[in-house]
């Protein structure tokens, strides 16, 4: 998607904060991070919301669950803990629509969020 941020992130066409990428996946530091350890892991294909996914795309989903532990492994708060996040649509919040997979942690977090 030419008008997508996150696939410009991708492409090299615009160079966030990356912290990991592999075939299949991307990840970088939230430009406002909610959080001491704030990363967004996103697949390279586009996908807008969570209302795109298909049967297939069940590895691609479970891969991104991978990156997001390996990174919580790599930033130290594997032990401490961490919140995964994916949010669709307006009542959500979601406000870039490639999904991405927010990983959080860093600090205690409270329950349910706002
Ligand atoms: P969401 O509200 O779930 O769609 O999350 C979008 C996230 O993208 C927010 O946490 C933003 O801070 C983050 N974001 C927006 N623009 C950038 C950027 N240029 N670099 C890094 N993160 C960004
Ligand atoms: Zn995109």
């Amino acid at each position: 998607m030419s008008d997508c941020l996150f696939c410009k992130f991708v492409t090299g066409e615009i160079q966030p904060d990356k912290v990991y990428e592999d075939d299949d996946l991307f990840a970088f530091r939230d430009i406002n991070p909610q959080a001491p350890t704030h990363i967004l892991v996103i697949p390279k294909r586009h996908i807008a919301t969570l209302n795109e996914l298909e049967p297939g795309d069940q590895a691609l989903l479970g891969k991104l669950t991978l990156a997001a532990q390996k990174i919580a492994k790599d930033e130290g708060i594997d032990g401490s803990g961490y919140r995964l996040v994916l949010n669709c649509n307006s009542d959500a919040g979601q406000s870039v629509f490639h999904i991405h997979m927010h990983l959080l942690g860093g600090r205690g977090m409270s329950w349910p969020p706002g």
